[in-house]
């Protein structure tokens, strides 16, 4: 039986642990005519470690827009692309976006499987209320920081950042500033990896803990809405 019945498949890939690739993905890797990839030698490994090979397509931030309508139009005349990016689920703060709009804006059939993604298992963790959230993924680096994060300053659901370890002392200052000192939260790093670890307090405690302890790794933070705070 096919593991998918649509043309342009999204395909989850694991966050650290090899392990959480999904018996469905594989067998899309495996029956679809190429992979469109964010990083060909990324998924190249992961494929060579699947025992797979394929033909693979690079789709990055800075040629995705030159390559989208090519991609469309080998979907529309008939082959089958699955699209993974370097970790986690395509298009969550990663490339995949333009290439789902333009395939369905085209009447291709699109499918995302269910697997590996960050956020998740950050909030899960988190031990703040998931049954309402905000995902926020990057905040811009520069321009456009600050009023961004104005514009939470009353959200009442659970926020959910993405963060790299060099600007994560920097994030946690900017929160404080915002949503107060007191604001509960949590910064995950290391998901699905040997050393995955959450560190859970107000903002103001981890904003000291990772003054203390350099950040290393990559890091999902999980701030409480305005509301939480009674
Ligand atoms: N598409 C991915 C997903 O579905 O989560 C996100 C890709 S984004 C380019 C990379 C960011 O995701 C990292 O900077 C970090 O914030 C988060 N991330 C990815 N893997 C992680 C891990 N193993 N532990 C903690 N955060 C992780």
């Amino acid at each position: 039986m096919s593991a998918s019945k649509a043309r342009l498949i999204l395909v989850p890939t694991p966050i650290g642990n090899l392990d959480d690739i999904t018996l469905r993905a594989r067998h899309v890797l495996e029956e679809v005519d190429a992979v469109v990839a964010e990083d060909t030698r990324v998924t190249g490994r992961l494929l060579q470690h699947l025992g797979l090979s394929k033909p693979l397509i690079s789709f990055h931030v800075n040629n995705e827009h030159r390559m989208v309508q090519q991609l469309v139009q080998r979907l529309v005349a008939g082959e089958r692309f699955a699209l993974a990016s370097d970790a986690g689920t395509p298009a969550i703060s990663d490339p995949g976006f333009l290439l789902v709009r333009e395939a369905i804006k085209a009447g291709v059939s699109v499918e995302c499987l269910p697997g590996p993604t960050a956020f998740v298992p950050a909030l899960v963790v988190s031990g703040l209320p998931c049954d309402r959230f905000a995902f926020e993924g990057f905040l811009p680096p520069k321009k456009g920081r600050r009023t961004r994060l104005e514009a939470l300053r009353n959200e009442e659901r659970t926020m959910v950042f993405y963060e790299s370890p060099h600007r994560l002392q920097r994030a946690l200052q900017e929160f404080t500033e915002v949503f107060g000192d007191e604001r509960q939260a949590s910064a995950s790093r290391e998901l699905s990896k040997l050393h995955e670890e959450t560190v859970r307090g107000s903002l103001h405690e981890l904003a000291a803990h990772f003054t203390a302890h350099e950040p290393r790794g990559e890091f999902v933070i999980v701030v409480a809405g305005k509301q939480e705070e009674r």
